[in-house]
């Protein structure tokens, strides 16, 4: 025995023994020197003995020592192991401290959740989870012109399917009389003033980087003006802006809007409020007073950021760490409202449920798994490049879960029907999974089946077919119908195989195919295929949303008794 391969040994056994508490076992290293050295797997009996020998060594000493030796001798055996955890989940955080990072997701209840709030939640939430922290849900309900309760439910609807957990949940209008005071607090000390200009005028002043005369107003002129928006002013006609810098070359520096009139009523407030703060206020005092120590929100916020920070430090309160990801949208699946909204008024789209939109609802009825969007969205990290990920991207994902709970049952298009002569049994039992025991299932036949158009298409006369779970046909007639003789323990090498199912029991459901929505900033007309089809009895037995592979076609989601959708191939 030489000794390179006893080095070999003795390196594979450490890092299977450090990787598995300190334990590793004979047959495991073996199998592993086999993989890398296959010269040796003729001459297993010339180094099983030396195995045994150095596992037992290696087993005896403690895991400390197991690494010291690893790092003197083999230290790139710790490093790869690191950068794949790194690649697999989200990067470590800086100031981050075990038991003490808190995080927040804050939904706006404005519209139905879809993939963009799914990363927000996710990514927040998990790091809340990486540092043994917490996670606060936060629904961000201060603007009630475009907020209402059924969009707050769908949120938590959707926030439960998708398995995200939090430890407080609040709205943002739960502490109203703190805005109110920070505000205050503001307008005492100059930063902040009441401004009565006309719209335009706000904005044109903005674009010139211009002051307008409100703000030279003194202190007891904006108390005064505070007063009056509770009662006298109407919406419009006043708000509090902060003293930013009109100088800025971040437009959202210059005097921003802190508080405005709202009358409309709030979907569970009413009307017990008039005045409420804008998104960036709210946020700022909500992060820090509810104890936010890492806010993470996508990039289209960023230049937020500074605003953030500046009302914080003049309030003189804790900032929390702000970071930022992409925004994640699917290539040719919008998740603006301002799209949506519209295709669904005009009937193109059915409702947000509809199969070919990135909403949450929509992606669980279309057969897409909440683990999977999880595992997707964490494969991303925190790249901030803005790119429109492909739908295939999350398919991939989705495909490793829906596959092993995926009854396999047959399913026909455009049905040509088949006699075969000489059938001598009534029934044949399937098995439901090809590898995993999911039980069999039995399916009455005659000598009546249907087969698809397509199938049919290239069979010939004379030949043989292999009808999958049933047996062979050897072909006898093409014409309008297929006729054929049943062939006992034909061959299952080289033959065409193909589903099929019993004329007499068959069951006719329609399958929505879900293309992509948008084609070029367009929509596209072709964007849901219907297809009538048939499939066996069996399906009628499954539960409303089970995941089913036809066989040779695709996974698809019951959707009812007489409707699936299709997931992917
Ligand atoms: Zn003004």
């Amino acid at each position: 025995m030489d000794d390179e391969i006893r080095k070999e040994i003795r390196k594979v056994a450490l890092q299977n023994a450090f990787e598995h508490e300190g334990k590793t076992q004979d047959k495991i290293v073996l199998s592993k020197i086999l993989g890398t050295k296959p010269e040796y797997r003729t001459r297993v009996k010339e180094i099983i003995g030396d195995i045994s020998e150095i596992v037992s060594s290696i087993n005896e000493i403690s895991l400390d020592a197991q690494k010291k030796e690893i790092v003197e001798n083999y230290p790139n055996l710790l490093k790869p192991k690191e950068k794949i955890e790194e690649r697999e989940g989200l990067p470590p955080l800086d100031e981050a401290i075990q038991g003490k990072v808190i995080t927040r997701f804050p939904p706006e209840p404005n519209g139905y959740p879809h993939i963009g709030h799914a990363k927000a939640a996710i990514i927040n939430a998990e790091y809340a989870k990486m540092y043994n922290g917490k996670c606060i849900l936060r629904i961000d309900d201060t603007n009630p012109e475009a907020e209402r309760m059924e969009y707050h439910a769908a949120i938590k609807v959707g926030l439960d399917w998708l398995g995200v957990e939090f430890d407080v949940i609040k709205n943002t209008s739960d502490d109203m009389e703190l805005f109110y005071e920070k505000g205050i607090e503001l307008i005492n000390s100059g930063k902040a003033y009441v401004c009565t200009c006309k719209r335009e005028t706000i904005s044109k002043n903005r674009k010139e980087r211009k002051a307008c005369k409100c703000s030279l107003g003194d202190i007891k002129k904006n108390n005064q003006g505070w007063e009056k928006m509770f009662e006298k002013f109407k919406p419009g006609e006043a708000i509090v802006r902060f003293r930013g810098d009109m100088k800025s070359d971040n437009a959202v520096m210059r005097d921003p809007v802190l508080f405005r009139i709202i009358e409309e009523k709030h979907y569970t407030l009413g009307e017990k409020y008039r005045v409420w703060p804008s998104y960036d206020f709210a946020v700022a005092i909500e992060d820090s007073s509810d104890g936010i120590t890492h806010a993470f929100r996508s990039k289209e916020f960023e230049l937020r950021k500074d605003l953030i920070n500046a009302i914080l430090d003049t309030l003189g309160m804790r900032k929390p760490y702000q970071g930022f990801f992409s925004r994640l949208e699917f290539k040719g699946m919008p998740i603006s409202k301002r799209i949506l909204r519209p295709l669904i008024e005009e009937g193109k789209v059915s409702w947000y449920d509809d199969p070919r939109l990135p909403t949450l609802e929509a992606l669980r009825r279309r057969g897409i798994k909440a683990e999977a969007i999880k595992k997707f969205i964490l494969s991303l990290g925190l790249t901030k490049a803005n790119t429109l990920a492909p739908f295939d991207a999350l398919e991939s994902f989705n495909r490793k879960f829906v596959d092993s709970d995926s009854i396999r049952l047959f399913m026909v298009q455009k049905p040509k029907k088949l006699r075969i002569h000489n059938l001598s049994f009534s029934f044949v039992e399937v098995p439901n999974h090809p590898i995993k025991d999911m039980g069999k299932r039995k399916i009455e036949i005659d000598e009546n089946i249907f087969i698809s158009e397509n199938d049919a298409q290239d069979i010939k006369e004379g030949s043989q077919i292999r009808l999958l779970g049933l047996g062979n046909v050897a072909i006898t007639k093409i014409n309008e119908e297929l006729e054929g003789d049943f062939v006992e323990n034909g061959k299952t090498f080289n033959i065409q195989k193909i589903q099929w199912v019993s004329q007499k029991n068959s069951h006719e459901i329609k399958l929505l195919i879900p293309n992509q929505l948008f084609i070029e900033d367009k929509f596209n007309e072709n964007s849901l295929e219907e297809l009538e089809v048939y499939t066996e009895p069996h399906y009628l037995k499954l539960k409303e949303g089970e995941e089913i592979q036809f066989v040779r076609f695709g996974y698809c989601r019951k959707d009812s008794q007489n409707q699936a959708i299709f997931t992917h191939k």
